[in-house]
């Protein structure tokens, strides 16, 4: 490929907004992507920050999820022990009602469910 510009050279790269061939006179780079001199330089620049931008979101939802995926993990894992130490609670009250039992075994499913949606996130997040 030859420079748009210059017919008898050799273009050393490609302008991110035209397409365009370039020379090693006619290039100017902006923000790591290639631009016409003087024509495309605006709109190379509005690209490369739209992307940049674009980078950061998707950086910080993935920053999101994975927090609120540990925290749901946490969540579920404090909640069984909560759950099994209300059942431990039973066994050792038993003149008590059955609550102790049933409650333990809500937290117990609660935190298990809980446990396996932190999972599902993190497992999301990693795609
Ligand atoms: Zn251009
Ligand atoms: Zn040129």
């Amino acid at each position: 490929m030859k420079c748009y510009n210059h017919n008898g050279i050799d273009a050393i790269g490609i302008c991110k907004s035209c397409g365009k061939g370039l020379c090693q006179e006619c290039v100017v780079e902006i923000e790591g992507s290639l631009s016409c001199k003087n024509k495309c330089e605006e709109t190379v620049r509005n690209l490369a920050i739209l992307l940049k931008r674009n980078m950061k979101l998707v950086g910080t939802s993935e920053k999101i999820s994975k927090i609120s995926g540990k925290f749901y993990i946490t969540t579920g894992i404090i909640s069984v022990f909560i759950g099994l130490f209300v059942i431990g609670l039973h066994q050792i009250f038993s003149d008590f009602s059955g609550i102790f039992l049933v409650l333990g075994i809500i937290f117990v499913v609660l935190g298990f469910f809980a446990f396996s949606a932190g999972f599902a996130i993190l497992k999301e997040s990693k795609k």
